[in-house]
Formats: structure tokens, sequence, C-alpha cells
């Protein structure tokens, strides 16, 4: 018998873990169903380009893709304690202020969630404005520090951008390198950052390999959980609450196993309906992306973490290629007609990308990728089946609303402008993978051939002040007692940057408000006491 089951040790609930545990009068459970982040490979940064596909990856792929030539597009999610935060790309964007106050959510404004990304950082910089330091997660700079980045930036600025030295700071747009969730050149997972420090609480219980299968109630009231382990039935008692934080794809999974969803598709799956909640699963918002690689002549890339040279680096100073998050430099620009904020976001890795990141390269190259970061287009997540262990049905649907395509056409021509630029010119020496030409159709079918998730899913359990969410805006399910989700899934719309720390925050609030029924920090213009204009552009 616990206070609080919660099922699903990744980004939201290693955080929920961690602040609840810290009452020594409640008892704490947390369900995984993957294994203990044992693997060197999820703490050496470079490592995690290997963890694609293996036990701690869920390894889901999308349904076809209509406007991607049919493609089912891969979609890795960490299973594992730290969940997608111990397979990630370690970038550390907290999103625009404007993605939150335009979810126009009392309590969930960026006024309301900066204390709580404050709360959160340790950041290296150290306390500022709009920083924080003392905090579980730590945020540095990338020790990698490749010439390709820097040699990005300044062909962003070349191509007309601004410089941009900090993305969560008084501007997102522009270009720069990208700050990291590590500590001294280690991955700093929500594993490592939250709950490790935790675990010797004896009144926090870790259970790993346990995969929850549904959700136990008692009338409307939720009550418990149903697991196994290892094929082992068990199941455990919840006197408060169940909290899901299973992430964007498992979480509408467990509520529709559970009997919450769409009746009519339960019904079709066999699983006998609780409420029906027509919202759970619908409204996926991502950001699609497209790819292009070059190869070069000049021997600057991560391939050199193949030398001895670069091992021997790592280990005496925990730099180089090994510390590297792939993904060093980007930036935020706008492409779409009288776009009010960023509409693109970059992405560049100094290597030659081949088949995904699925083969290893052949020579030195550079990967740069447009993402597109307020798609219209939503997709769905469903049951294939009543069985809890079977993949569910992921429907990205990219590029099939809106002018998302159009978009996707202008990102891409800016970052093919952008490599053109003499700073890059020398290592955008070979198309590799890039368009057939400049027309709109070329770019078109390029997009098609290329697109990709880039692993940023939200918004199948949205939280809203209306009636037909699945959530209230204290993240309670809407129609049922005593059962929350807490994880990227509960944000209405994609926020425009990667979502870590954004789940982070979210959970670091919802702790409090599960704790003590309310936000105990003060929104920002009460605490800082700033006028509107002078809030940050990030959070
Ligand atoms: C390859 C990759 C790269 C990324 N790069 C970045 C980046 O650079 N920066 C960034 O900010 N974001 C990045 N993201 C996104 C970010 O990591 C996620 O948005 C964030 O981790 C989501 O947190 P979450 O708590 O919602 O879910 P997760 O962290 O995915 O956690 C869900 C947890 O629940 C467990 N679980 C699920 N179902 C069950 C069940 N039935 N029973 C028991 N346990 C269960 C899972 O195993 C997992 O541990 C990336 C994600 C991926 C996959």
């Amino acid at each position: 018998m616990f206070d609080y089951v919660i099922v699903g040790a990744g980004s939201a609930g290693c955080v929920l873990a961690s602040r609840l545990s810290e009452d020594p009068d409640v008892q704490v459970l947390l369900l995984e169903a993957g294994p203990p982040d044992t693997k060197e490979n999820v703490h050496v940064p470079l490592g995690y380009l290997k963890l694609a596909g293996t036990d701690v990856d869920w390894d889901y792929h999308s349904a076809p893709e209509r406007e991607c030539n049919g493609r089912r597009i891969q979609l890795p999610r960490g299973k594992v304690l730290g969940g997608s935060s111990s397979v990630n790309a370690m970038v550390y964007i907290r999103g625009n202020r404007r993605d939150y106050d335009d979810w126009g959510l009392s309590g969930w404004s960026s006024a309301d969630l900066l204390p709580y990304f404050i709360k959160a950082e340790d950041n290296e910089r150290g306390a500022s404005r709009w920083h924080g330091v003392g905090g579980p997660l730590p945020v540095s700079e990338s020790r990698s520090r490749n010439v390709m980045a820097s040699a990005f930036v300044d062909a962003g600025v070349e191509a007309g951008l601004a410089r941009n030295d900090d993305f969560n700071g008084d501007e997102q747009d522009g270009v720069g390198l990208y700050q990291v969730t590590q500590r001294e050149g280690m991955r700093a997972s929500a594993a490592v950052a939250y709950l490790h420090p935790a675990m010797e609480r004896p009144n926090l219980t870790v259970m790993p390999y346990m995969l929850a299968e549904r959700v136990l109630f008692e009338g409307t009231r939720a009550v418990g959980v149903q697991a196994s382990q290892l094929g082992q039935p068990q199941e455990f008692r919840a006197q408060r609450e169940v909290i899901l934080c299973g992430g964007a794809y498992n979480s509408p999974q467990l509520l529709m196993l559970s009997g919450i969803g769409p009746a009519e598709h339960l019904t079709l799956r066999e699983v006998e309906v609780l409420l029906d909640q027509p919202a759970v699963g619908e409204n996926l918002s991502e950001h699609a992306a497209a790819q292009l690689v070059w190869t070069t002549p000049e021997e600057e890339s991560l391939l050199l973490a193949l030398e001895p040279a670069a091992l021997e680096e790592y280990e005496a100073t925990r730099t180089g290629p090994f510390a590297s998050n792939l993904a060093e430099a980007g930036g935020f620009a706008r492409v779409g007609p009288g776009a009010s904020a960023p509409d693109v976001q970059f992405h560049l890795a100094p290597v030659h990308i081949v088949d995904d990141g699925m083969s290893d390269p052949e020579g030195h190259g550079v990967w740069v990728s447009p993402c597109l970061l307020t798609p219209q287009s939503r997709g769905s997540v469903r049951l294939a089946s009543s069985d809890p262990t079977a993949k569910p049905l992921v429907r990205n649907e990219f590029y099939t609303a809106g002018d998302d395509m159009q978009r996707m056409i202008a990102a891409l021509r800016l970052t093919l402008d952008i490599c053109g630029q003499a700073a890059m010119r020398p290592y955008c020496a070979e198309p590799f993978n890039t368009p057939d030409g400049d027309t709109d159709d070329a770019l078109r079918a390029h997009i098609a051939r290329t697109t990709f998730a880039i692993y940023h899913p939200v918004g199948t359990c949205r939280m809203g002040d209306d009636a037909d969410a699945v959530l209230d805006s204290q993240l309670r399910v809407n129609g049922l007692e005593s059962l929350r989700v807490v994880d990227a899934s509960v944000m209405p719309v994609v926020p425009r940057g990667n979502t870590n720390a954004p789940t982070i925050a979210i959970a670091e609030r919802a702790a409090d408000l599960i704790r003590h029924g309310r936000a105990l920090a003060e929104p920002f213009e009460a605490a800082a006491g700033a006028s509107p204009s002078r809030q940050p552009a990030a959070a």
C-alpha cells in the first residue's frame, strides 16, 4: 500500500518521485517498464547514438505517413530509468513565452512556469534574471565544441540571422551553440538529476522491469495499478493518487487499456469502457523535421571518435567527440508570412549521418535539419490491440493541415542558404542527401523522402479549461477521481523547441499541485516586479 503510485520513470516521473518523497510521511512507488540506467552509452553523451533499437528503446514506428511517401517513421522513446531523458540529445531549450501564454490556461502562462524552469536549473553560467543555480538539473556548455558547430553559427550570421548566445534568455531568434543537460561531460538525465539522489529514501520504492497494464478502479476512483514483471502479475494500491508519467505515446495507451478513451475505439479493441473520452490519444502535436547531409574532405567530424586519441581525451578531461550531444548548434528563425515568433528550429550534427543514424558513417560529413515549430497538422495514438505489450498505433499526419508543407519548403530553402555561406562551404563540400533542385517540387520531394519526427510528441492527454479536455488544469483526469497524468502528453500544443526542459518544469509545478493543492512559486511578474515587455523570450 502506497500513497502515490507513479507509472513511468521518465523526465516527469523522476521529478515527481523525487519531489513527492521529500515528504517523509508519504510512501511513493515508481514503476518503470525498462531496466535501471546502468549502460555506459546512456551516460557518455555520444553513446546515445548506439541506443536506438536496444532494450532501452520502445522502438516504435509511425503508421505510413501520407505526405511522406507512405514511409513508417522511426519513433525512439526511452524505456529505462530516466525515460527519454536517458536517450535524448540533451539540448536545453525552454520554448518561447508565447507558447505558454497562447495555451491560455490559468496557472500555465510563461510567468507561471518561469519560476519552475529556474527552480529545476543548475546553470554553469550562474544565476541571472532568467537562469537558476543550485537546482537538480545541470545545464552547461557542450564540451565537444566541434568546428562545424561554430561554422554553422557564423554561416547563419552571414545569411542574415542574429547571433544568439542564450536561446532561453531575452530573445529566442537567431543562431548559436546549444547549452546541454550535462555535468562535466556526462549526460544529466532526469534520473541522474532527480532520482539517483533520492533513491536511498526509505519512503521511495523504485521498481524497474515493471510494466503497468491498467489502472484499477473502485467505481470512478483510481485505487491502484495492475502490472507485470517478467510476466508475473502484480497489483499495487494507491491510497491517494495514481499518476501516469508514461509519455505522449504510452500514457494515452494506458488510459485506453484502462477503459478511458473513445468508446467506439475501445469497443472495437474489446476493452470495457469505463469513461467515454474521445480526446484521449487525439491532438498528437509533433515537430516534423527534414534532413540535409553533405560529405567533406575536412577531417573534423565526430567520426574522429573512432581514433584512440578521442577516447584518451574523454577519459582524461571529459572533452572532445565523446562529450558531443550530436546536435551541438542550431537556432530559431521565422519563415511563415507574418510569423510573430520563430516557426523553424535548426539542428546541426557534425557527422555524416547515413540511414537515419542506423548505419555507421563511412567518411566525414555534416547533417543539418530544419524542423517546423508550429505545425497545424495533428496526429493520434490508438490501441493496436488490448494486449498491454502491443505497440500503440501512432499517426503523425505530417503536412496534412494548413500551410505546414509550404513553410517546410521555405525552411529548407533557408537552411540551404545558410549551408551555402562561406563559413559552411568547406564542410558542405559534396551533396550526399540534398534536394535535386531548388523548385518547390524538388524541395517537396526531398521533404517527403527525408522527414522524420524529431522526438517531441505532446498533446495526447491534453489539459484544458474546456469540458472536452482529457485533464483539467490541475492535470486531473476529467470525470474520474484520484488519477492524474503528468508528462509531455499534457501540453495542449508542442512548444517552440525541445521538450525535455518543458516537461520537467511542468512536473515541478505538478509536484506543488499534488503536495500542496496549489503552486507555491510566485508568478514571474510578482517575483521580479517586471513589466510584461521585459518578460523573457524563452518562458
Ligand atoms: C532520441 C530523442 C532525442 C531527444 N532529444 C531531445 C533534446 O535534445 N532536448 C530535449 O529537450 N528533448 C529531447 N527529446 C524529447 C524529450 O526527451 C522528451 O520530450 C521527454 O523526455 C519526455 O518526457 P516524458 O516524461 O513525457 O516521457 P519519457 O521521458 O519518455 O518517460 C516515460 C517513461 O515511462 C515509462 N513507461 C511507459 N509506459 C509504461 C508502462 N506501461 N509501465 C511502466 N513504465 C512505462 C517509459 O519506459 C519511460 O521511462 C528527445 C527524445 C528522444 C527520444
